[in-house]
């Protein structure tokens, strides 16, 4: 079996200068993020804001902290002091919720704009049309502790590797829509967040500017 720091290695061999791994941990314990840290690695990922915080506690303050799944409205209090970037801003009134906390806090918290892309219902995400109708209306222009810094996506959990490449090309689509309508004078505006352990490469193909890489890294997850 390799280790965590030569997963490391040979993923970031794979990928492009301009693309980030950010190292999605959920789950592990604080010493295998450690090892991780220690090879050099500083983006993490986590879905549960209570593991999220624990570990923020426990580890190096140097670490960006990424939030990657569902968030809920009320626990966006427990992390606005430190979170990096929230990768899942999936409704209207989570993103008013983060600017709230934002604000109490005295910081702009970056966020990207999560789609639905995939064919599964059970994804969270944007449609297009919801996204436009909020990021024209003067209520989100009030908005002034966020910061949308790009969008994020899941494929279909799915063999088929034309469906896959054709769901990451429509998020570029949608990305490339929502810079030229909403962003252009806005260098900030430039992430693409895709790719997961089985499919980053093509998503890496097909324009991602941030991969999120679990068990590639880390191994398979045990949930209990
Ligand atoms: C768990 C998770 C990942 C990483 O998944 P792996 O298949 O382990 O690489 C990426 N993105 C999100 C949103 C996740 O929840």
């Amino acid at each position: 079996m390799m280790s965590i720091a030569e997963n490391i290695d040979q993923i970031k061999a794979t990928l492009p200068e301009q693309v980030q791994l950010v190292a999605v941990s959920k789950t592990k314990p604080a010493i295998l993020l450690m090892e991780a840290y220690s090879h050099g690695q500083r983006a993490f990922g986590e879905n549960k804001v209570q593991e999220l915080a624990w570990k923020y506690e426990e580890l190096p303050k140097d670490i960006e902290w990424h939030l990657i799944g569902h968030l809920q409205t009320n626990k966006v209090k427990y992390m606005a002091h430190f979170v990096h970037l929230i990768q899942g801003a999936d409704s209207f009134k989570l993103l008013k919720a983060i600017d709230a906390e934002a604000k109490k806090v005295n910081r702009i918290i970056p966020c990207l704009l999560q789609f639905h892309i995939a064919e599964e219902e059970t994804k969270y995400g944007f449609s297009m049309d919801e996204a436009f109708e909020m990021l024209g209306s003067d209520e989100f222009g009030n908005l002034k502790n966020i910061r949308i810094s790009g969008v994020m996506g899941m494929a279909t959990y799915t063999d088929n590797l034309v469906q896959i490449r054709k769901e990451f090309a429509h998020l570029k689509t949608i990305f490339e829509k929502l810079k030229s309508e909403f962003f252009t004078l806005e260098p900030e505006f430039k992430e693409i967040s895709m790719g997961m352990s089985g499919d980053y490469l093509i998503a890496v193909e097909e324009g991602s500017t941030m991969v999120r890489i679990g068990s590639t890294i880390f191994g398979e997850r045990n949930y209990l």
